[in-house]
């Protein structure tokens, strides 16, 4: 079977990280039995600039009918203040492709832990599932007036059980361990999560189910991150953890998130934006793009043992130092890249 992969390069420093992690992928998959066929569509300003949309039909098409999507960045200053933005291209793709999960990493690995700001010593290694379609940011009614303003906080039992499904699947693939983080002394939604959850939990006997509050989980991600597993959160809690535990490992340019559909195609993304202040120059850092990659691997299909020749590739080359100047070094896009695929080839 072949694995069909939409490439969604986009702007800015997009094209050049997505080159990145498109020669690691050729590298990784070499003699594995994996293959694949890349489908590259125009998107975000790239989509304007070509043909007057930010998501063209044909894009859209591709992605619903490919196996996964990899998107590198959207946006930037060339599209400011234009009737379409690059931005409504990715709010839509997120739409049609129904992407109701967010897992974003939190991986601190022995490697990378010079550029952490926390003291912990111990690894840190865990997933934020956050729940992306519904909350507080969607639900109804809302409205301003002039002596008060309204937002809702809403889940229904089927939005739960699904991302639920999502956090306690992938924690099977993990360290078995989900934390739910919730306000359950104080919101009924929260009251609601904990039911289904520990209803859901049930079916997993394998897994080690704890909660937490969200105000005693923003502490232990900076106290004590290593305990973390995979966390399971609402729209509103997650979108606030998970940039905070991007902060502790210290570069943005290393992370990258997945987003999951019901039944259609995940969607593959470093979670920094197209950094146009270093576009061109060549020296973008490619590790969120290449672990982007990885995870598909992973996630799209089931290649563990390649995403962990990445992983274990991606750690050799910062420890060595090949490190862009966002990782406080010389190297450039390129030098990075093909030092980790030479780490790669050598571990074969
Ligand atoms: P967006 O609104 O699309 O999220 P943003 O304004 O938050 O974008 P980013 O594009 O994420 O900004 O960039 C924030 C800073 O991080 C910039 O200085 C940028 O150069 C830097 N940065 C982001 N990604 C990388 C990367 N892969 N390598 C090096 N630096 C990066
Ligand atoms: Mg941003």
């Amino acid at each position: 079977m072949t694995a069909n992969i939409t490439v969604l390069a986009g702007d800015y420093i997009g094209p050049e990280i997505m080159a990145a992690g498109l020669k690691v992928l050729a590298a990784v998959s070499e003699d594995q039995n994996f293959d694949y066929e890349l489908h590259e569509m125009p998107f975000g300003g790239a989509g304007i600039d070509q043909t007057g949309e930010p998501l063209p039909a044909e894009t859209l098409k591709t992605a619903q009918q490919s196996d996964a999507v990899l998107l590198a960045a959207i946006g930037g200053p060339k599209w400011d203040g234009a009737s379409k933005t690059p931005e409504q291209g990715l709010l839509a793709i997120r739409k049609a492709l129904n992407l109701f999960a967010n897992i974003r990493p939190t991986e601190i690995s022995t490697a990378m832990q010079q550029y952490s700001p926390l003291k912990n010593t111990e690894p840190v290694d865990f997933v934020i599932v956050r729940e992306l379609t519904s909350g507080i940011y969607f639900g109804t009614p809302r409205e301003t007036t002039a002596d008060y303003a309204l937002d809702t906080m809403r889940y229904t039992n089927e939005e739960i059980e699904r991302i639920t499904r999502v956090a306690f699947d992938m924690a099977m693939k993990r360290r078995k361990h989900v934390t739910l983080v919730d306000k359950a002394n104080v919101l009924d939604t929260s009251k609601l999560w904990r039911k289904i959850v520990a209803e859901i939990a049930t079916d997993y006997p394998e897994v080690t189910y704890d909660t937490s509050y969200v105000d005693a989980a923003s502490m232990k991600i900076i106290a004590s991150p290593s305990q973390f597993d995979v966390i399971l959160t609402e729209n509103l809690f997650g979108d606030i953890l998970s940039d905070e535990a991007a902060q502790t490992t210290g570069s943005l340019g290393t992370i990258p998130s997945m987003s999951r559909g019901v039944n259609g195609p995940s969607l593959y993304e470093p979670i920094h934006g197209s950094a146009p202040d270093i576009a061109g120059k060549g020296i973008a850092d490619p590790i969120s793009m290449i672990r982007s990659v990885a995870m598909m691997l992973t996630h799209s299909f089931n290649r563990d043992d390649m995403a962990k020749e990445i992983s274990d590739a991606i750690n050799q080359t910062v420890t060595a130092g090949v490190v862009t100047p966002d990782l406080g070094g010389h190297a450039t896009t390129d030098e990075m890249t093909e030092t980790i695929i030479n780490y790669i080839k050598e571990s074969r």
